[in-house]
């Protein structure tokens, strides 16, 4: 991956950020993908946000390498507190858990101000996102999956607005395997459940040799309803 050729992931997330859009990428690493939509023209200017030195410094590097200094501004910082509130209109963060990107937004929730839509793709735990976003008045949008060596993404896009529009009466279901992708349930989100589903069914398995205490009881029913609510989803 460089800057000309991003990753399949990353050029998924790239689809959903808005043409002329101000762009922050929060955890940006080697600032791959702010760099490839500027040049690309797709955005004016972007804000690179990093925490972390090393990855920083590879953002600066990488920005000085494609001549973009005016054009994408490198801070560091931990979160959403490299951006000023009502200094951007589309935030990007990808390649981090999904709890920790909801930790991001909600430690940064005053920095939303004038964000028209969030671009989010979670390694793991999609569903604390789309937690976060039905608490705190974002609507999700949109939603894609896709598989890229062997491994399985989720992309979220939200805007401000009504967070009960994207959900049927359905909604724990929907919230776990995403009201979009259980619609679509295209190949990759098959495999991806697939996969989960064998998963919990080996610990159930495990969890039935060992001693009976209330806590595994509660383990082994949490489990049985996922079991159950990934088969419903994949046979209808
Ligand atoms: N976004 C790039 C991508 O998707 O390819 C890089 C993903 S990399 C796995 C995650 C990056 O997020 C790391 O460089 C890490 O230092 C950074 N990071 C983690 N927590 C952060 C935070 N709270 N604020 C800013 N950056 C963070």
């Amino acid at each position: 991956m460089n800057v000309e050729r991003l990753s399949k992931r990353l050029n998924a997330v790239a689809d959903f950020i808005p043409e002329g859009a101000i762009l922050a990428d929060i955890g940006s690493d080697h600032a791959y993908l702010p760099c490839h939509v500027v040049k690309a023209g797709k955005v004016t200017y972007a804000i690179a946000g990093e925490v972390v030195e090393g990855p920083f410094q590879s953002a600066k590097k990488q920005v000085e390498i494609e001549g973009l200094s005016k054009k994408v501004d490198v801070r560091k910082g931990n979160g959403l507190q490299v951006i000023e509130a009502g200094e951007v209109e589309c935030i990007t963060i990808a390649g981090m858990g999904g709890a920790l990107i909801a930790t991001i937004l909600e430690e940064g929730k005053e920095k939303l101000e004038g964000v028209k839509r969030l671009v989010l793709q979670p390694n793991i735990s999609a569903i604390s996102i789309r937690l976060w976003l039905f608490e705190n008045g974002w609507s999700l949008t949109n939603e894609a999956i896709l598989e890229e060596d062997g491994k399985i993404y989720e992309i979220l896009v939200a805007e401000k607005g009504d967070p009960k529009l994207a959900y049927t009466e359905n909604m724990e279901c929907e919230l776990l395997f995403g009201p979009f992708l259980s619609r679509q349930k295209n190949e990759a989100f098959i495999q991806k459940w697939t996969a989960e589903q064998k998963n919990w069914e080996r610990i159930l398995e495990q969890l039935s040799q060992s001693r009976q205490t209330q806590e595994k009881r509660e383990k082994e029913m949490e489990l049985q309803k996922k079991i159950s609510m990934t088969k419903e989803v994949l046979d209808r």
